[in-house]
């Protein structure tokens, strides 16, 4: 089997390898080549840590396997490391031998970003020029790099709840020179895409802060109880996901369809838009939003990826097992 550390992923792995790989595998899964299998996720009553499997199979790009971790929130202040905590294993799907080990820390940041990004390119308009991030914490960063390379951006204007974060985003745009605004929430409006990347278990985001025309990532919802936007917004959008059954269970559409105001039925896996099954966005004035649930078969996509390039650069660890 190969090993692929944590430590290796970043020389390993791009943006736009990442964004392939979650392409490739969303439209895999809308054309049913490719399934996830049920979350396991247990609050094990050790550490205060979550911990559970994402696990799946895509029969087309020959990935097998899970991704096994959690979150441990007294890491960082006893222990100086972080606090989610995942490693990606690979399973040969002819043999069922274990295939390969590949740290999955870095690799859920990029193929989050990955994912908000492929829906960007497939149902923002055309002519999407203001950036609107709602979050600022660790993942909002990765987001945000992803999200910039998808329409030539103008400007980011962002909000977060914790204030003094806001440099965390500021910087990144500036990195890609792009100018930052700090904005109010009724701010968003002047938004063309927007990203919430979140903790929230209350929604910040509500339907008026929203234009006609606008392009929403809800990526911070993958929990039963968050949520990030006001339901309204769902029943006003065509809402697309990566995952039906998890998106109305522990996404941003769970709340919509516990009020009715949507049906399960309304909400499109992303893949069917990228396949041309669906037309996606069809009036510059739609409101399209993606509820970004996080499956296992991003964390697959992404470890085949790196593992073939550690073995292409010649740096992958061969262990007999
Ligand atoms: P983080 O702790 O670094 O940042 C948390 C963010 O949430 C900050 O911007 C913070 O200000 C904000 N926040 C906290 N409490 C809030 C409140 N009450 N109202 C509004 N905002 C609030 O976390 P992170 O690593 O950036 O992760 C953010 C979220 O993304 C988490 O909920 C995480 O579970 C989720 N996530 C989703 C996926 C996916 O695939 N969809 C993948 C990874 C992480």
């Amino acid at each position: 089997m190969y090993i692929v550390p944590e430590a290796m992923i970043a020389d390993l792995v791009s943006r736009e390898a990442s964004f392939e790989a979650v392409e490739q595998v969303f439209a895999a899964m809308a054309a049913k080549d490719a399934y996830n299998f049920p979350v396991v996720r247990e609050a094990i009553g050790h550490e205060d840590a979550l911990y559970g499997f994402k696990g799946g199979f895509d029969r087309v790009g020959g990935a097998l396997g899970l991704k096994a971790g959690g979150y441990w929130p007294h890491n960082l202040e006893k222990r100086g490391l972080i606090n989610h905590q995942s490693t990606v294993f690979l399973f040969d799907p002819d043999t069922g031998k274990v295939r390969a080990m590949v740290g999955g820390n870095l690799l859920t940041a990029l193929r989050t970003a990955a994912a908000s990004s492929v829906s960007i390119k497939h149902l923002a308009r055309a002519d999407a020029r203001v950036m609107g991030m709602v979050g600022a914490g660790h993942q909002a960063t990765f987001q945000l790099r992803a999200a910039l390379e998808q329409r030539p951006f103008e400007k980011v204007i962002g909000w977060n709840y914790h204030p003094e974060m806001l440099p965390n985003i500021e910087k990144v745009a500036n990195e890609a020179g792009v100018p930052f605004e700090a904005v109010d929430l009724p701010g968003m409006a002047e938004a063309d895409v927007i990203i919430s990347i979140t903790s929230a278990f209350a929604p910040s985001l509500m339907a008026d802060h929203v234009s006609p025309g606008t392009h929403l990532a809800c990526m911070g919802t993958d929990t039963k109880g968050k949520q990030e936007v006001e339901s309204a917004l769902l029943a006003r959008a065509k809402v697309f996901t990566d995952e039906v059954a998890q998106s109305v269970s522990i996404g941003e559409a769970q709340h919509a369809v516990a009020a009715g105001l949507i049906a399960e039925s309304d909400v499109t896996e992303i893949g069917a838009v990228i396949n041309g099954t669906h037309p996606g966005r069809t009036s510059g004035d739609d409101i399209t939003l993606f509820d970004g649930t996080g499956v296992g078969l991003q964390d697959l996509a992404v470890a085949s990826k790196v593992v073939d390039l550690a073995i292409e650069r010649g740096v992958a660890i061969e262990v007999d097992f």
